[in-house]
């Protein structure tokens, strides 16, 4: 919940929601640095996120939705505007009617995996080990070499920018590699469309991915970040290597050397630091190698 209350004057003191001044976003990030938003909510239902949505609209003040917060980098200034996070339990449901999953925007990705598995549901076990949450997920269609979310997403319930809501399917929906085109939009929830299997096979087939998942990732510290996209054909991985760039560091941020495409930054790490890595590494791939790669992380 918001640490703050509307105990000052903010613009959203009448919506009978909880928003919280000036809120640090450091503990709800991966990297766990950077500044603070300008006001920050956890609305307890669609209703209160719909208010606080359409206030900002009136009042022109930037809004922006939080997952888990494996993908974002928060610059030293903060965010000036709203974030919201969908943490409550009415964002965090999952229901299983087979073959279908529907499961809210603020569920975390390996719950959602689990149940799957655990309902004998194939087509989300290869996404175990990513961080987040289902939102972040969906809209950055999230993936690993087994396939990406997007392929399994049948419908995704939005709140477009004034507070309404609507559903989405078909040819409504779009997914690239870590691209969809709801990036203007808040994701309330999504239906994925599964195939049944034996609930034993599937275990097997997730542990087995857990396990080259847990072995590609930094171990031992959680202030980590993945940097870049893969580009077609190759991944970011290989390039970074053969650029050399995997000894890269600025300040304490730094270039994971076993696992080239991810960052580890140590504690008290400025966001300005992480920034310049990330561009350092981007210019070493572009100049040795011939690639332009494209960030992964957002930086808000
Ligand atoms: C150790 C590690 C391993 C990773 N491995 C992978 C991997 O294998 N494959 C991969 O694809 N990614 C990977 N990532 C990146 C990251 O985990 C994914 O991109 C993840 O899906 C982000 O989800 P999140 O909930 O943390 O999103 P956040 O980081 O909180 O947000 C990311 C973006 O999504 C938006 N967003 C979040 N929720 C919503 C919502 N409900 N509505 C609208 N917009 C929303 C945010 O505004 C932001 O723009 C990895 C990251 C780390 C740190």
């Amino acid at each position: 919940m918001a640490s703050g209350t509307a105990s000052c004057d903010t613009p959203f003191d009448d919506l009978g929601v909880a928003v919280a001044p000036r809120e640090p976003l450091a503990p709800h990030t991966w990297l766990g640095i950077g500044g603070g938003a300008g006001y920050f909510c956890e609305p307890v239902d669609v209703d209160a996120l719909g208010r606080i949505v359409r206030r900002c609209h009136d009042r022109g003040i930037s809004l922006r939705v939080i997952g888990g917060g494996s993908n974002v980098l928060v610059s030293s200034g903060g965010f000036p505007g709203m974030v919201v996070r969908l943490s409550a339990p009415a964002f965090s449901k999952i229901t299983v009617e087979a073959p279908a999953i529907t499961a809210g925007a603020g569920a975390k990705l390996v719950h959602v995996v689990s149940a799957a598995v655990q309902a004998g549901l194939a087509g989300l076990e290869m996404l175990v080990g990513i961080p987040g949450t289902v939102g972040g997920a969906v809209v950055g269609n999230a993936g690993s070499r087994g396939g990406d979310v997007g392929s399994r997403v049948s419908a995704v319930t939005v709140m477009l920018a004034d507070g309404a809501v609507e559903t989405r399917e078909g040819s409504a929906l779009a997914f690239q590699s870590r691209w969809s085109n709801l990036d203007d939009v808040i994701v309330i929830a999504a239906r994925f469309e599964l195939d049944e299997e034996s609930p034993d096979l599937l275990t097997k087939r997730m542990q087995k991915q857990w396990i080259v998942e847990r072995s590609e990732q930094p171990s031992g510290t959680r202030a980590v970040a993945m940097m870049f996209k893969d580009p077609l054909g190759t991944t970011a991985e290989s390039l970074i290597e053969q650029s050399g760039g995997r000894d890269l560091r600025v300040g304490s941020a730094a270039v994971y050397g076993p696992h080239a495409n991810y960052l580890v930054v140590g504690a008290d790490c400025p966001s300005d630091d992480v920034r310049a890595l990330v561009e350092l590494v981007r210019a070493t791939v572009r100049d040795r190698v011939g690639v332009e790669l494209t960030p992964l992380i957002e930086v808000w």
